[in-house]
């Protein structure tokens, strides 16, 4: 078994749609990015190509591309998954944390998990979501934008 750990951070802008895992949440702000912005997926990817030690998700996915401009990051993180598989893995589990002031996260945790375990292709305890504040604190803190972690088990399959 391997593991691999994921970080990103998007900002917050006016004018976008707000994704995470996977799910569009009603907010005022948006996240800023070439893709969806989808920061707890880009989180998870980078993990997933960490425990494969498939380098990282701009690698695969350089954000001067124009055929990943506004992606859906569920493709992304499919196609992800595809190269994690094709080494011979398959998910254990995966673990990611959200830090966001607003809006509130926990209710479309479960709605997130089941977006995440389709790509996956996994079962729905396979895939945990959290979510924190930073109380205030810094740049998640001033709600400038999210951040995300994320750790990933991939089994030889
Ligand atoms: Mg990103």
């Amino acid at each position: 078994m391997r593991i691999g750990f994921g970080f990103d951070v998007h900002r917050l802008v006016p004018e976008r749609e707000l994704w995470l895992g996977g799910v569009m949440i009603e907010h005022e702000l948006g996240l800023l990015g070439h893709s969806d912005a989808d920061v707890a997926i880009h989180a998870l990817c980078d993990a997933l190509l960490g425990a494969a030690c498939l380098r990282d998700i701009g690698y695969h996915f350089p954000d001067t591309d124009p055929r990943y401009k506004g992606i859906d990051s569920r493709k992304l993180l499919r196609e992800v998954y595809r190269l994690v598989k094709e080494q011979g893995y398959m998910l254990g589990n995966c673990d990611i944390t959200i830090c966001a002031e607003r809006p509130k996260i926990n209710p479309h945790i479960p709605a997130m998990q089941e977006q995440l375990a389709q790509c996956l292709e996994c079962e729905l305890n396979q895939v945990s979501i959290k979510a924190t504040t930073t109380e205030r604190l810094g740049f998640t803190g001033r709600e400038e934008g999210i951040s995300a972690y994320a750790v990933a088990l991939i089994n030889k399959s």
